[in-house]
């Protein structure tokens, strides 16, 4: 749909039928803070209202997490501002099982540049004919794997990091010139961009570099999005369903959302026995917690921190060395940071991100054995013996 625009047009045609349908209402700049949760069954959300700034709950039926991915661990990453794995950590929180959290897609090819999130250049370029080339101007892919360019996500990644080791960059090139009489037709988005950067990608070399994408592990759903507890759902990029792997395939997941999407619609149609009140209704609560502010906390460099060390230690080539001492230090944030009174959305998201990153690193640490996105260099070889199953917390 729309050239290399898919995911746009999903919500351009969603966001008009849900608008032209009385029947939703819409609430905007409301932030989800937790789960409200009793004997396993979830009775609805408690929330942050934006423009109040006030807590809210939400009493409902059922409740539905499709709150997106946790890209925002790294600090390169093609994911937006948003992807702070908000659903995972509260569903976590509420008594939800997540799994998988180990797998972390690593895209190979975002543009290099300032600024995040970075500009994923698609596969397709690559599956088009373009070339991944080194600052010396060499081709490498095919000293790493018999596909060479069309090698899957992970090898990609690991190339071009070694890569860039050798030559001491932080970026490799994207040579697209052979294809430039196809370029500006087949990825108009991709083009505009580049041009938008002073590259033009049909003369010149894009530089690229490794960036994290995709969490393939989330919260743990049947294939009907059924969490572990009951009338809680979840769909898209924060769900685990398992359909993913330990490495997802290009363009699977817009899918995925429209399926489980479709699929909990459905079971929840079907469900006839809801143990929570009959009508959604809004409760004004007070919520304060007895927490003192700590003094040199400051959120915008923790996370960058965090971020720093996420891809530093957790990033896309792991160790047991590396891993235990990003474990150290995180422990040492969430002690920091529930020791703090969290006042804003900023903060909140902090908290959750420093939450994932516990459970990304322990999960990374655990899994002694390299599959899929997950490398350990101290364990470069599957182990099915040992590892054929998910970590689940
Ligand atoms: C650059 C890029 C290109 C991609 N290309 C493709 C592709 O070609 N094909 C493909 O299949 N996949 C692609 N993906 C992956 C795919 O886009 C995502 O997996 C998918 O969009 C996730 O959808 P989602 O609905 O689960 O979450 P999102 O689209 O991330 O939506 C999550 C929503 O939840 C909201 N939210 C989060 N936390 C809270 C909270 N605490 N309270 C309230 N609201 C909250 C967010 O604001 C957001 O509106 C791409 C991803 C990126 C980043």
């Amino acid at each position: 749909a729309q050239g290399d625009a898919t995911g746009a047009e999903i919500e351009r045609s969603l966001s008009e039928k849900v608008i032209k349908d009385n029947r939703i209402k819409i609430k905007e700049n409301i932030f989800v803070l937790d789960i409200l949760t009793g004997h396993n069954i979830c009775y609805g959300v408690l929330v942050f209202d934006n423009n109040t700034e006030k807590v809210m709950a939400y009493l409902t039926k059922s409740t539905i997490l499709a709150s997106g991915g946790a890209g925002q661990l790294y600090c390169n990453t093609t994911n937006p501002d948003i992807a702070t794995g908000d659903g995972i950590a509260l569903a976590y929180r509420g008594g939800a099982k997540v799994a998988d959290l180990e797998f972390i897609q690593f895209h190979p090819t975002a543009l290099y540049h300032q600024g995040s999130p970075k500009f994923l250049i698609s596969e397709a370029v690559r599956g088009e004919g373009a070339i991944l080339k080194n600052l010396k101007g060499e081709p490498f892919m095919s000293i790493y794997h018999p596909h060479a360019e069309l090698a899957p996500r992970d090898i990609v990644a690991r190339a071009i990091v070694d890569q860039m080791k050798k030559t001491k960059s932080n970026y490799v090139h994207l040579d697209a010139t052979k294809i430039k009489h196809k370029f500006s037709k087949r990825f108009p988005n991709i083009h505009k961009k580049c041009l938008s950067l002073g590259i033009n990608p049909e003369k010149e070399y894009i530089p690229i570099a490794p960036a994290s994408h995709y969490t393939m592990g989330g919260i743990k759903t049947d294939i009907w999005g059924q969490t572990n507890l009951t009338n809680l759902y979840a769909c898209g990029e924060c769900s685990s369903t398992g359909v993913h792997g330990a490495n997802r395939l290009a363009s699977n997941s817009l899918l995925e959302g429209l399926v489980f999407g479709n699929r909990i619609a459905q079971k929840i149609k079907e469900n006839k026995t809801y143990y929570s009140i009959k009508k959604l209704k809004e409760l004004n609560l007070s919520y304060s917690l007895p927490r003192e502010k700590y003094k040199d906390y400051h959120s915008v460099k923790l996370k960058q921190e965090l971020q720093n060390l996420m891809w530093n230690k957790v990033g896309i080539i792991r160790n047991s060395s590396n891993l235990k001492q990003a474990k150290q230090k995180i422990k040492e944030w969430k002690l920091l940071i529930f020791k703090s009174k969290l006042e804003t959305v900023e903060e909140f998201e902090l908290a959750n991100l420093i939450i994932l990153a516990d459970l990304v690193t322990n999960a990374a640490l655990l899994r002694e054995e390299s599959r899929g996105a997950h490398y350990r260099e101290d364990f470069p070889e599957r182990d099915d013996i040992n590892w054929k199953k998910h970590i689940i917390y």
